[in-house]
């Protein structure tokens, strides 16, 4: 499944959303060795052609082999024009196991200690992040790890990458050793006991986000989401669960637990309340 690959470019000025968000996005990666896992089914990124150019989503990994020399070729150009906020990543996870192996991930991290941005967000569905501590303690980064709910499993779907104990567990080591975290609820599964979960994400984050694929898959009523078994599978354990009102209920519940500190939505991302 892995290749690796020469990338001409590695800062992405960012575009639709993630404007709000970050002023770039860095992919070490192209396509995602999760993709076959329970986070897939609803990735947004599967409907990018250009990007997987009919491959199925999840049988392909394009490791970005020369992803650190990149940034520092492109970094000094980019922070010339202003501030540079870094996403990584939009369009794959920096930390699949294969980054074991190819260590491109940390190239970049080490690259970036070198020149650093103004910020770093980390987004990923894997405790492997944990590893980078001490990397990630020496640039202003803020991790987001995905838990979309306190579920590991949905009827018919397969099983995820990286277990919520394993998610939550990373959480804790990385907000212990000083790194600021965010859950993203994102897409919002059903949450089989809402109060003791936003409880227990307290222990290993500092803010959460949730959103829903009905306005957050990229398409205004969740379209491109509503062609994949997704919506089907989280009616099946929780009916209403595919109605933006089931997103309105868990936002009240979470504000209890983190008051001020719950984004909402894609623009929630940008956790501008986060100071
Ligand atoms: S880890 Fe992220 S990019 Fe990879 S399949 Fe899951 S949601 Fe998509």
């Amino acid at each position: 499944m892995l290749t690796l690959v020469e990338a001409r470019s590695i800062l992405t000025r960012s575009s639709g959303y993630l404007k709000s968000v970050c002023s770039h996005s860095l992919n070490p990666y192209r396509g995602c060795s999760l993709g076959r896992s329970l986070c897939g089914v609803a990735c947004y990124v599967q409907h990018n052609r250009f990007l997987t150019q009919g491959r199925p989503w999840g049988s392909f990994l394009e490791g970005k082999s020369n992803a650190g020399s990149l940034y520092l070729a492109e970094i000094g150009r980019e922070r010339r024009r202003g501030p540079v906020s870094i996403f990584m990543s939009s369009a794959t996870d920096p930390f699949p196991p294969q980054e074991r192996t190819t260590g491109i991930t940390r190239s970049v991290l080490e690259a970036m200690v070198h020149q650093p941005p103004d910020l770093l967000i980390v987004q990923t569905h894997s405790d492997l992040v944990s590893e980078y501590t001490q990397l990630l303690l020496q640039l202003p980064t803020r991790v987001h790890i995905s838990i979309e709910s306190d579920r590991d499993r949905l009827p018919g779907l397969p099983a995820p990458a990286c277990s919520v104990a394993k998610r939550m567990e990373a959480g804790r080591t990385l907000r212990r050793a000083g790194l600021m975290t965010v859950a993203c609820l994102s897409p919002l599964i059903p949450i089989r006991e809402p109060e003791p979960f936003f409880e227990r994400l307290k222990e290993s984050f500092d803010a959460v986000i949730l959103d829903h694929f009905v306005g957050g898959d990229g398409t205004s009523n969740g379209t491109r989401t509503r062609v994949t078994a997704f919506p089907a599978a989280i009616e099946s354990v929780q009916p209403g669960a595919s109605r933006l009102e089931y997103l309105h209920q868990m936002v009240g519940v979470a504000r209890r637990h983190f008051p001020g500190r719950v984004g909402v939505g894609p623009e929630g991302f940008a956790a501008r309340w986060l100071k």
